[in-house]
């Protein structure tokens, strides 16, 4: 293996040449703590950087067994590297010379602490993984800028985030700490029967639409309703009390602005453990919690949405619903039947995001349109039998009908940011003022059926040979020349998930989806792969840009491709 004195005097070498000759640069360098592997080059200083991996032995990174015995321990401490990294390199970013020159850069951690290919700890070393823009003027290469940049600035990093040493042992501790406590929080959630659980003085609000950090000033911190009130055990914290929101139907109400949709959004980020001082780091979901809403526009492909949408107009089968421009209720169908299909054990939906017809149709409107003239049966006449008849509990924000009031097993108010179990209230009005509905929708939940993808629907090359994946932001990915819109799938936190999505749907069209196996199979056994081999089975190359998702996620996306066909 060259040596870093090699890789310096190569690069002076390099200086002035054309920007092309950095290809020589591939391959394995000795530094004195760690090794620098080259994998990738770029083309130019404006093309998309090259990327590089540094190993660092534990011998020499030195980090205690503790820290990274347990899986999601080591997860955690792997995170905490990327973003001391990740702080440390934005903090000394010196960009001289073209295009992307001298810029280094690690994939930006949410508040989530997600397991991310960028880094990772095991027994034998720390490894990470991050892009340069290798240095030029022009299209000359500046060779004395990229032997400052990777032979000064580069082993700066590693010395300074990569080295147990180096960290603050205390602050590190307890961030991996918070994150095993959190899986023991929601490792309990299913034996006491809850799909959530809200500790006491969590402070869920945050700075902004835009801004996932917490709100700091004005924030009221979450206090439990006595009667929901849960003590669970963790190993470091010890006991932690807070509010259970119990299995079945539960209902949040309360007055506008009074906090109802940040709650729920809460119990939507739970699935995933959070830094510590977020606010959020003891708020635990059951893993497989899907938030479903309304999204008018999207395409559907085969989906049997007849349990909630009956004849439609035209004869249009139900059973099999396909359609590139969905409307708010058919697509709220359609997004409820598909996480069933994709595994989801709670359903979590706000009134805000929700298409009113799907939800509600009261008294007045059932005598003016009469049934056979509406095909949708609402979400209110079949939310129970989704707990009946299929274990799914749901979670509802719902401000504006007091309709749900008879289904509901648990009512929690929100007054002015603080929660009140109100069930036994809400109960009482029920028996006062009845709705006078006829329920609809028939005795059972109705048939679910899985559906097979033809494997040729989705065509990521679209006949090139290299498939090209980008992840624009969270909210979208592309796939070839096909777009997927992910806005409406509101539980991704980090543009690598979606990268790492993109590359999930090409891997699960080259080796899961067959002509014979079901959608959800092909993408349990990605799942399966993935944790198995690692994020790295995904790609060709090693990569630090993908990010741990959820199988619910990855279904949600290839449903939404607008080529998809199924049988
Ligand atoms: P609702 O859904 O009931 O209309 P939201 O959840 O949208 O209300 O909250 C309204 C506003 O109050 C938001 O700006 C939110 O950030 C803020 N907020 C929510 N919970 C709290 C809290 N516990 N303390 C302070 N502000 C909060
Ligand atoms: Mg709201």
């Amino acid at each position: 293996m060259a040596t870093q004195e090699v890789l310096y005097d190569q690069l002076y070498r390099l200086d002035g040449q054309g920007y092309g000759a950095y290809k020589s640069l591939k391959g394995e360098y000795d530094f004195e703590n760690f090794t620098l592997h080259i994998d990738h080059v770029q083309g130019d200083p404006f093309a998309a950087p090259s990327r590089v991996r540094v190993r660092v032995s534990q011998a020499v990174a030195g980090f205690p067994d503790s820290l990274w015995e347990l899986p999601c321990r080591a997860i955690a401490l792997a995170d905490y590297l990327t973003r001391e990294f990740y702080r440390t390199a934005e903090g000394s970013q010196q960009k001289s010379g073209s295009g992307k020159s001298g810029l280094i850069s690690i994939v930006r951690p949410s508040q989530a602490v997600l397991n991310r290919s960028a880094a990772r700890v095991t027994a034998e070393a720390v490894e990470l993984r991050f892009t340069v823009g290798l240095p030029a003027f022009g299209r000359r290469i500046a060779g004395r800028q990229a032997a400052e940049l990777l032979c000064r600035s580069v082993p700066a990093l590693v010395t300074r985030t990569l080295l147990y040493k180096a960290l603050n042992a205390a602050e590190l501790e307890h961030y991996v700490d918070t994150a095993e406590d959190a899986e023991a929080l929601r490792s309990q959630l299913s034996a006491r029967n809850l799909v959530a659980f809200v500790a006491d003085g969590a402070i869920l609000p945050r700075r902004s639409g835009v801004d996932e950090r917490p709100l700091t000033d004005q924030a009221i911190p979450f206090k439990s309703p006595d009667s929901l009130r849960v003590t669970l055990r963790c190993p470091h914290a010890g006991e932690v009390t807070g509010m259970g929101v119990p299995q079945g139907i539960t209902l949040i109400v309360g007055g506008g602005y009074h906090g109802k949709s940040t709650l729920l959004r809460a119990i939507e980020a739970g699935v995933y453990n959070h830094v510590p001082g977020d606010g959020r780091h003891q708020v635990v979901t059951d893993l497989a919690a899907v938030k479903v809403r309304a999204e008018d526009g999207r395409s559907i492909a085969g989906v049997n949405i007849s349990p909630f949408i009956g004849s439609l107009p035209q004869g249009k089968s139900t059973q099999r619903f396909s359609t590139p421009n969905a409307s708010g209720s058919t697509s709220q169908a359609a997004n409820i039947v598909e996480a069933i299909e994709a595994g989801a054990t709670a359903l979590l939906v706000d009134e805000d995001t929700s298409a009113t017809n799907f939800m509600i149709r009261d008294r007045r409107m059932q005598a003016l349109i009469s049934k056979d003239r509406e095909p949708i049966t609402p979400f209110i006449d079949k939310v129970q039998q989704l707990y009946t008849d299929c274990g799914i509990s749901t979670v509802l924000v719902m401000g504006g009908s007091g309709d749900y009031f008879d289904v509901a097993d648990t009512v929690i108010a929100l007054d002015e940011f603080v929660p009140q179990d109100v069930t036994d209230q809400a109960k009482a009005i029920a028996a006062k003022f009845r709705t006078e509905r006829d329920r609809e929708g028939g005795q059972s939940f109705g048939t679910l059926s899985l559906r097979t993808v033809q494997p040729d629907s989705i065509d990521p090359s679209q006949g090139n040979r290299s498939v090209k994946l980008r992840a624009r932001d969270v909210d979208q990915l592309q796939i070839g020349t096909e777009a997927i819109d992910l806005s409406a799938v509101e539980q991704l936190v980090e543009s690598g998930q979606v990268r790492a999505i993109a590359a999930a749907i090409v891997y699960a069209q080259r080796y899961h989806l067959t002509a014979t196996t079901s959608l959800s199979e092909a993408i349990a056994a990605v799942m399966t792969d993935i944790a198995q081999y690692g994020l790295d089975c995904l790609t060709e190359w090693p990569t630090g840009d993908l990010v741990c998702f959820r199988g619910l996620e990855l279904a949600a996306a290839i449903n939404r491709l607008r080529t998809l066909r199924t049988v």
